[in-house]
């Protein structure tokens, strides 16, 4: 694996301007403007405080939402207010980017003082890596770190543009990221076994092939478990099934077989009457699913496999929900797989947005080995792909 420039190698810090991305793109309430879930930020709290702790002049950016310009609904504003409850010290905000208000900002910081910038997305330069932006950033600071992991799949100017501008270097929770998720990747310590869930096959196409490639036994959950088990011949009755992707499954099922590559798919599942929170429901096989019912979660037979199946693993990577996780009807087989990783004395490590989220909705996070914060980046990273904001930062 490629090294990474870390905070170190930054050579002394004080009184020199550091200039931060970090990823606080954070749920928020519309109208109180109240942060929802603010783990994304305490993510990176290490990484500030360090900065602090050098006597460096700390300025942050991040994006917030897809705006298309500049929207006050997407200001930062309420997450600076955030972050200075979180540090217990003041953090400045200007309403801008770049331009002579943020010069005039930037000029005014003493070591130790912490400002945030607005919305990088507000600025048309941003998604299109506009080099102009990222020099004008640039010329704000002496240093630049990126603790962004959650945006490293994007060459974007304040991601992967900022960089060849000035000395830079991962923060500590990118570090952390690399470290984690690259032993996933890289050497994991076998048997390595994934657990696969969410909606779509299609979504997720690249990280099966490698999986299936790489590891040394994969669970497949979630909506994706009907297209396999339609390849293999089941009827599903009205569960969600994509007929585009049963070629798919039915070919990764084969090359994991030439491989020996155990792949374990649900041996019974909850149906429901209707795609809804309050529908009836009943555990049933997958060769019993009726005409009108659709699979929403995977049964307790299943989780119990699991359990089974991966009782000798040394490493395991989860991404996917095992069912409709938000509706409580059908939350058990995820929350079942959750705590059966709570209790692994494998290295457990997390990624996705959705499997984090129902990771803390079990409320087991801090029981396991590494709950990513990436996201798309996340899997992205795990597919073998090359993230621009990771490159960006190689020895
Ligand atoms: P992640 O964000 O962790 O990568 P995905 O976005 O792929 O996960 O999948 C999460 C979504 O999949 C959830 O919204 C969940 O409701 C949905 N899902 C899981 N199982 C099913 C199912 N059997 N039928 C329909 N939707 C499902
Ligand atoms: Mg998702």
């Amino acid at each position: 694996m490629a090294s990474y420039r870390g905070l170190n190698d930054l050579g002394p810090l004080a009184g020199k301007c550091a200039l931060v991305r970090v990823d606080f793109n954070v749920p928020m309430d519309p109208e109180s403007k109240t942060i929802t879930d603010d783990t994304r930020m305490r993510a990176a709290l290490p990484t500030i405080r360090w900065l602090l702790g050098q006597n460096a002049r700390v300025i942050l950016m991040s994006h917030l939402g897809r705006p298309k310009g500049p929207d006050p609904k997407f200001s930062l504003r309420p997450v600076a207010e955030h972050l200075a409850r979180l540090l217990a010290r003041p953090v400045g905000f200007v309403g801008e980017l770049v331009g002579p208000a943020v010069k005039q900002a930037v000029a005014k910081l003493e070591p130790g003082d912490v400002l945030m910038l607005e919305n990088v997305r507000f600025h048309p330069g941003e998604t299109k890596n506009d080099p102009e932006l990222a020099r004008q950033l640039a010329s704000l600071a002496d240093v630049y770190v990126d603790d962004a992991f959650g945006s490293a799949h994007r060459a974007h100017a304040s991601v992967a543009g900022v960089p060849a501008f000035l000395p830079s270097a991962a923060g500590l929770l990118m570090e952390r990221e690399l470290a984690m998720l690259g032993d996933v990747l890289g050497s994991p310590e076998r048997p390595y076994w994934a657990i696969i869930g969410g909606a779509k096959v299609s979504d997720k196409v690249a990280l099966l092939d490698r999986l299936v490639a790489t590891a040394d036994g994969l669970v497949i959950g979630g909506g994706m478990a009907n297209t396999f088990l339609a390849a293999e011949g089941y009827h599903l009755g009205a569960s969600k099934v994509e007929a585009e992707a049963a070629a798919k499954a039915k070919t990764l099922l084969e090359q994991a077989r030439e491989r020996g590559v155990p792949i374990g798919l649900p041996v019974d599942l909850v149906v429901a009457e209707a795609f809804a929170p309050d529908s009836a429901h009943h555990v049933t096989t997958p060769d019993r699913v009726g005409d009108d019912e659709l699979a929403l979660d995977i049964g307790p037979a299943t989780v119990e496999k699991i359990g089974q199946w991966l009782a000798a693993a040394r490493t395991v990577f989860w991404n996917g929900p095992m069912g409709v996780f938000e509706w409580e009807a059908f939350s058990s087989g995820t929350i079942g797989v959750a705590s059966a990783l709570a209790e692994s004395t494998a290295k457990v490590v997390v990624g996705g947005g959705d499997s984090v989220a129902a990771v803390a909705k079990a409320g087991i996070a801090d029981r396991l080995t590494h709950v990513s914060t990436g996201g798309g980046a996340a899997l992205e990273f795990l597919e073998g792909k090359a993230l621009p904001g990771v490159l960006a930062l190689a020895k």
